[in-house]
């Protein structure tokens, strides 16, 4: 079933968007929020847990410190207060992955609120006011076997792996985002980007949205233009990458002016997001606050964080994000056009290790946002998610840079790295990749294109340099590629100088 949608100018035209985004981020804390259960990603099911996790009668939690001091950390990233005094929440509901039908998690005691975040969006900056970031833990996750789909309708049974359940996350809430208009999809991506490399910085996460260790959840709601309210707004649910964050808000804006121009209403829902498709379908309808009857979690004393641990912990904030753009634009010599674009691609971090890795910094630019950009928009991936390290571009730049490699044949190495076939090195020597800088062979290929081609080099003879082009390409052709064009050149005029 495909909805109908809108032409996006069209919904600009009629509709003022708001939006308000949560991103889970799952801490690399040792162990659990809750208990002192190991927080591997990839374990065999179910190893991970014990009765506190598991919920079982009588055990008992108590609160992981470095979990709490990520999250100050986080709040204080935000520019966020922090709470003198909070408690933990029960949010009660059933859902089987959650073995204690209460998700332990914070309700109108966050630990950190009232902040901000200033997004680069192109030019301009856009200040994202944050409401909260709060502590809880992870579900566990169900699979469901059988089916087309995986998900739950038409599958045969289900199992559920609780290794995940009483991780810590930390949830961050912003405030309703308005005033936004054409850059409502823009600036959910570059918000979700800014925050995750926030947290990166902030080394609190591995943030990889692939893994699901960040996850953004997409509210979305239209108002007629010009009323300055809000309308009906839907939850997007679990959206694992920054270009499906763009996507997806795009999709929903598209198709909430497609319901209400029909005259009908926004059912308040969760929706799914599906990559494949590039479409959102309905979920469950969307509980209020009240459902979940939150009570104060009566096994677990407050979070009292005394303000010099706070100070403390601010003193160990890395650098604003915006001020190091502008220190790195600085030192690595870049254009304002070359920033944005390294910026947009969500390449910064990703040319930053590539330089620390040895690259200069045009090279480390031209790789990831020519080469690296380019195929992540072929497969429909993010760029940081493809497989190709910083320190491989690093690596294979270096092997350009000492005459191993000419571009074309780097590319060639770069399809090797996405195909897993080893190191550069290696792929170099099982694809035969190398260079040819045997000058014998190397000569004999341009006395076989002079010979071959008598007009062209005449009118090298003749003085008319431009036209060595074509015997270069004919001498590239018959090596392959695999030869330094300026070296070829060179040969050339000396034979028929
Ligand atoms: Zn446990």
């Amino acid at each position: 079933m495909t909805d109908t949608l809108v032409p996006f100018d069209d919904v600009l035209a009629a509709y003022d968007p708001a939006m308000g985004l949560e991103v889970h981020v799952e801490l690399n804390t040792a162990s659990k929020m809750f208990c002192g259960c190991p927080t591997e990603f990839g374990a065999e099911p179910n190893t991970q847990v014990c009765p506190t996790c598991l919920g079982l009668p009588g055990a008992m939690p108590a609160v992981n410190a470095r979990a709490v001091e990520s999250a100050i950390r986080i709040g204080l990233a935000l520019n966020c207060r922090i709470a003198e005094w909070c408690r933990f929440a029960r949010k009660n509901y059933f859902y089987p992955d959650m073995p204690k039908n209460f998700q332990t998690s914070q309700y109108d005691e966050p630990i950190a609120f009232d902040g901000y975040m200033d997004v680069e969006v192109g030019e301009e900056t856009f200040r994202v006011e944050i409401e909260r970031a709060h502590m809880e833990e992870d579900t566990g996750k169900s699979l469901h076997v059988g089916g087309a789909t995986g998900r739950i309708h038409g599958a045969d049974y289900s199992l559920v792996d609780y290794n995940r359940a009483g991780i810590p996350l930390i949830e961050i809430v912003t405030k309703p985002i308005t005033g936004m208009g054409e850059r409502a999809p823009e600036i959910a991506k570059a918000y979700v980007a800014q925050l995750r490399e926030l947290i990166v910085a902030l080394g609190v996460s591995d943030a990889r949205m692939d893994q699901g260790s960040i996850r953004a959840d997409v509210n979305l709601s239209l108002a007629p233009k010009g009323t300055g309210t809000l309308g009906t707004r839907t939850e997007t649910k679990n959206v694992n990458s920054l270009r499906s964050v763009e996507r997806a808000v795009k999709y929903e804006m598209q198709r909430h002016a497609a319901v209400l121009g029909d005259g009908g209403s926004i059912l308040q829902e969760t929706r799914h997001w599906h990559e494949d498709t590039g479409i959102t379908t309905s979920g469950r309808e969307k509980s209020d606050a009240e459902d979940y009857r939150y009570f104060p979690e009566p096994d677990l004393v407050p979070v009292a964080p005394s303000r010099e641990w706070v100070e403390e912990l601010r003193g160990t904030l890395p650098e604003n994000p915006t001020v190091k753009r502008a220190r790195l634009q600085s030192e690595w010599g870049f254009s304002d056009l070359e920033m944005r674009d390294t910026v947009g691609a969500g390449a910064l971090g990703l040319v930053e290790e590539t330089i620390a890795a040895g690259a200069a910094p045009q090279a480390a630019r031209k790789w990831w946002l020519g080469e690296m950009a380019r195929r992540a928009n072929d497969s429909g991936t993010d760029i940081a998610s493809l497989g190709v390290t910083p320190a491989h571009v690093a690596h294979v730049q270096r092997l350009v840079d000492e005459g191993t490699l000419n571009d074309k044949l780097a590319r060639q190495v770069f399809d090797g790295l996405l195909a897993g076939e080893g190191t550069p090195e290696e792929i170099v020597a099982a694809r035969g990749l190398a260079i040819v800088s045997d000058e014998g062979a190397l000569s004999a290929a341009v006395d076989t294109a002079i010979a071959a081609n008598p007009d062209v080099a005449d009118k090298i003879r003749e003085g008319k340099v431009a036209a060595a082009g074509a015997l270069i390409g004919a001498v590239m052709k018959e090596m392959r590629g695999q030869a330094d064009a300026g070296r070829v050149r060179e040969l050339i005029l000396e034979k028929l100088g």
